[in-house]
C-alpha cells in the first residue's frame, strides 16, 4: 500500500459542500478584491488568534515584508532570525534592505535559542524575527524578554503554528506584528496563496493596510509606494470556512503525534520532536531525525512511504546568500538539523492503517 507524506485533496474535499457554497456566494456576489468577505475572515481570524487586529495580504512572505516596512525597518538595520528556518523569514529581511543576523536553535527543539540571541544584539539591531517551526512555538516568553530590554521590535513568523501555547498564550498573539502564511500545505490552507498580518496596534494595522494596496486608502490617492499584495475574495471565502475546522484538525494532529510519540519512543539513533517547558506544537509536520536519514528515506521510499526533508539546505549555505559569506561549521546545530532531519506522514484524515504503517517500516529499518 502507498502511504503519501500528506495527502492535501482527501483535507480539503472533507469541507466540499461548505467550500462550494463559499465559492457561490462570491462567484455570484460579483465583487472579487476588498469586500465583505476579506472583512469577515479578517474579524474571524483575529479572534481566534486573540489579537485585536488582523489584514489579509497575498502570501506568508508579503505578510514578512510588510511587517518589517510598517515597523519602518530597511538598509542598515539589522534583524535577528533563525539559523533553522525556511528561507522566507530571511528573504523578508533581504527584501526591505537590512540585513539578517542569524542564531542557532536548542538542538531539542530546533526553535532559536533564547539564550544565544543578546551576544547578537548591537546598535543596528531593530527587531528580533523568530519562527514557530514545525508547529512549536518558540519560547516566546524569553524572546519577549529580551526585546523589551533592548528596546527591539519582535515579529513572530507563525506561518507553521496557528493554534499552539506558550504558557497559555497563543502562538502569533506575542510579537508587536505577527505574520502567517495560509499557502495549501499549512495547517490552515487556502486553495491557493494566502496570508495574513495580526497585530494589537491599530497603528501599524492601518499601515499594512495602505501598504498592500499600492499605498492607497483612497482610490487613485497614494500616500506611500506600496504594493499589490490583496487577500482576494475567494480565497477570504475559502479560509473562513477552514477557519471553523482548524481547531478539531489541529487536536487530530495532535492526537495523531501522540501516537508517534508512543510507538517510536526509545528507538536508538532516532530522536523524536520534544517541546520547550510549557510550550507545545500544533505539528505542522512530524519530524523525526537521525544519523541515518538518507537510508532511512531510501527505505521508506521503497516500502511506499512517502517523505520529505524540512530543510535539506539551511539559508546561510544557499547559493542566494553567498554575498554573507557564510561557510559550512558556521552554525552546525542548523547543519545538523539538516542533515538529520526527516518529516512522517501526518495530516488530519490520515488513516490509521497509514500510520501503522510508517510505525512498522521505521521499526522494520531500525531493528
Ligand atoms: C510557508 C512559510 C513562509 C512563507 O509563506 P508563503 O505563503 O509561502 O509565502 C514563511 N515562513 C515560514 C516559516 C513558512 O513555513
Amino acid at each position: 500500500m502507498n502511504v503519501p507524506y500528506l495527502d492535501l485533496k482527501s483535507i480539503n474535499l472533507a469541507h466540499q459542500d461548505d467550500l462550494k457554497n463559499a465559492f457561490e456566494t462570491v462567484l455570484n456576489s460579483g465583487w472579487y478584491i476588498m469586500g465583505e468577505q476579506l472583512l469577515t475572515f479578517e474579524r474571524n481570524y483575529s479572534t481566534y488568534n486573540q489579537a485585536s487586529f488582523a489584514v489579509g495580504v497575498a502570501n506568508g512572505l508579503d505578510a514578512l515584508i510588510l511587517s518589517l516596512k510598517a515597523l519602518k525597518i530597511g538598509a542598515g538595520d539589522e534583524v535577528i532570525v533563525p539559523s533553522n528556518t525556511y528561507i522566507a523569514t530571511w528573504l523578508a529581511v533581504s527584501y526591505v534592505g537590512a540585513t539578517p543576523i542569524p542564531v542557532e536553535p536548542k538542538w531539542e527543539t530546533c526553535n532559536i535559542n533564547p539564550e544565544l540571541i543578546e551576544e547578537k544584539i548591537n546598535s543596528n539591531t531593530k527587531a528580533i524575527l523568530p519562527v514557530n517551526l514545525y508547529g512549536q512555538v518558540a519560547e516566546m516568553d524569553k524572546i519577549m524578554a529580551i526585546a523589551n530590554h533592548h528596546n527591539l521590535k519582535v515579529i513572530e513568523d507563525n506561518a507553521q503554528a496557528q493554534g499552539a501555547l506558550c504558557n497559555g498564550k497563543l502562538s502569533g498573539s506575542f510579537g508587536h506584528i505577527n505574520a502567517t502564511s495560509f499557502y495549501p500545505g499549512k495547517n490552515l490552507g487556502a486553495l491557493g496563496d494566502a496570508g495574513a498580518i495580526t497585530t494589537d496596534s491599530e497603528e501599524l494595522a492601518n499601515a499594512i493596510k495602505v501598504l498592500r494596496n499600492y499605498g492607497s486608502q483612497k482610490k487613485y490617492y497614494n500616500e506611500v509606494k506600496g504594493v499589490n499584495s490583496r487577500l482576494d475574495e475567494l480565497q477570504a471565502a475559502l479560509l473562513d470556512v477552514k477557519l471553523k475546522y482548524l481547531h478539531s484538525e489541529t487536536q487530530e494532529r495532535q492526537r495523531l503525534a501522540l501516537i508517534y510519540d508512543e510507538q517510536l519512543k526509545g528507538i536508538d539513533n532516532l530522536t523524536l520532536p520534544q517541546n520547550a517547558e510549557g510550550c507545545n506544537s500544533v505539528y505542522h509536520i512530524y519530524q523525526v531525525r537521525t544519523s541515518k536519514r538518507d537510508a532511512l528515506q531510501k527505505y521508506l521510499t521503497e516500502q511506499g512511504v512517502g517523505t520529505v526533508i524540512h530543510y535539506p539546505v539551511p539559508p546561510h549555505l544557499q547559493e542566494a546568500y553567498k554575498e554573507l559569506n557564510f561557510k559550512q561549521g558556521d552554525f552546525p546545530i542548523a547543519e545538523k538539523i539538516a542533515q538529520e532531519t526527516l518529516s512522517i506522514p501526518l495530516y488530519p484524515g490520515m488513516p490509521k492503517e497509514h500510520q501503522e504503517i510508517v510505525i512498522e517500516k521505521i521499526k522494520g529499518f531500525f531493528y
